[in-house]
């Protein structure tokens, strides 16, 4: 049991693991919710609290179950995003057979690991014995000022399922972010998205998160829209915020600050506001930090742990998005091995890889519209990967 208080609301909270389930039924869909998986965003934690006293108390008539379960529950209780490793960069695929082998070694101490065994088990009892299709949504809050905003990886199943939420959709952050979990799970085959509802102590964060459960209950197929008091609301409190409305980015480009680095950014920057090329945007220990781009910037660093500086997002045109939909629907990357430039990577035939020497972002534009992502770079190569279930589930 953690205890959590909220000084401004004058409200305290205590919870386990499973911070509520409900749900009638052997049929599917199941819903998943994460909160706190980052300790110094307890927002998500209260909203889920909320939400499942309210089912209980409304009980409607829910096809399905949806199961609230709270992240790093040690770095909750102590406020901080985590105590020795970012529990949110830990579900890479080495780090998942280690797990599965017992081969933890030294790991087997870390506060962080530990909390990642024990929501790895319940996940996998989870997958086990309930009935998809499944659906996980992984509630966070930012360090800077934000409007609510979703991120997910580029598939077109999970594109569709964020769509019926009213605020900003971030492609493709899992190329620049090693180990979170809801790219672990995109992996396994599910829908999976996290919702960025706002900063970490905003009240307002709390409200969004709320409103956000509710609004994926009915995505999900789990209540009807009739069924849900106050739908209109939720909807509208999400809608209002956000001025970009529909609009969808990519990130182009990831400040990463290394672990010893002196890293401050220039203070007052909103997420997502407008900046050009070669805007100062952050000092560190050899001076000034320029933006590289116009775009804008996207999750700037303003808290003492975290490895990622800033990004910056550019909005993808509509058009593109139904191209690239039409384009995968459709299998055109059967025709990428007979253009020039790009090759099957020798040492994995799953892989393509493209010189770095050609006309660089044209060929990686090329490759997310047809459903890839970037794998990794070297030297001399970019390579990529298609995304696994980008069409049909498993
Ligand atoms: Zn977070």
């Amino acid at each position: 049991m953690v205890t959590l208080q909220n000084k401004a609301l004058d409200k305290e909270i205590r919870f386990d693991r499973e911070i509520g389930r409900f749900g009638r039924g052997t049929t599917g869909p199941t819903l998943i919710f994460f909160g706190g998986v980052h300790g110094n965003e307890p927002s998500g934690v209260f909203a889920l609290h909320d939400l499942f006293n309210d089912l209980a108390r409304i009980q409607p008539d829910m096809s399905g179950r949806v199961i609230g379960l709270a992240g790093n529950m040690t770095a909750l209780a102590q406020g901080r995003r985590f105590i020795e490793r970012d529990l949110n960069r830990l579900w890479h695929r080495e780090q998942i057979h280690n797990i599965q082998k017992g081969k933890l070694n030294g790991g087997r101490t870390i506060p962080d690991v530990q909390e990642q065994v024990s929501i790895y088990d319940i996940l996998h009892h989870i997958l086990q014995t309930e009935k998809g299709p499944f659906y996980f949504v992984d509630l966070h809050t930012t360090s800077a000022e934000s409007i609510p905003f979703v991120t997910l990886n580029d598939t077109l199943r999970n594109r569709e399922f964020a769509m019926r939420l009213p605020v900003p959709i971030i492609l493709g952050i899992e190329e620049f972010l090693s180990g979170p979990l809801m790219s672990y799970i995109n992996e396994l085959g599910h829908i999976a998205l996290g919702f960025e509802a706002g900063s970490h102590d905003a009240l307002q964060s709390i409200t969004n998160h709320y409103a956000c459960s509710w609004l994926v209950l009915e995505a999900a197929g789990l209540l009807k829209r009739e069924d849900i008091p106050d739908f209109q609301r939720h909807y509208d409190t999400l809608h209002e915020q956000s001025n970009d409305g529909d609009h969808v980015f990519e990130i182009r480009f990831r400040y990463h600050r290394t672990e010893h680095e002196h890293f401050e950014m220039r203070p007052g920057f909103r997420n997502f506001q407008e900046i050009r090329s070669g805007e100062w945007l952050a000092t560190n220990d050899k001076g000034k930090i320029y933006a590289r781009e116009n775009g804008r910037i996207f999750l700037p660093l303003y808290q003492k742990q975290g490895e990622d500086g800033y990004f910056i997002i550019r909005e993808i045109h509509p058009v593109w998005l139904k191209v690239s939909a039409f384009l995968r629907r459709y299998h055109f990357d059967r025709l990428l091995k007979y253009l020039p430039g790009i090759t099957i990577d020798p040492e994995n035939p799953h892989r393509f890889r493209t010189r770095r020497s050609i006309a660089r972002w044209h060929v990686v534009d090329f490759f997310h519209l047809l459903g890839y992502r970037r794998a990794g770079t070297t030297k001399q190569y970019h390579y990529f990967v298609r995304r696994a279930y980008d069409t049909e589930a498993p």
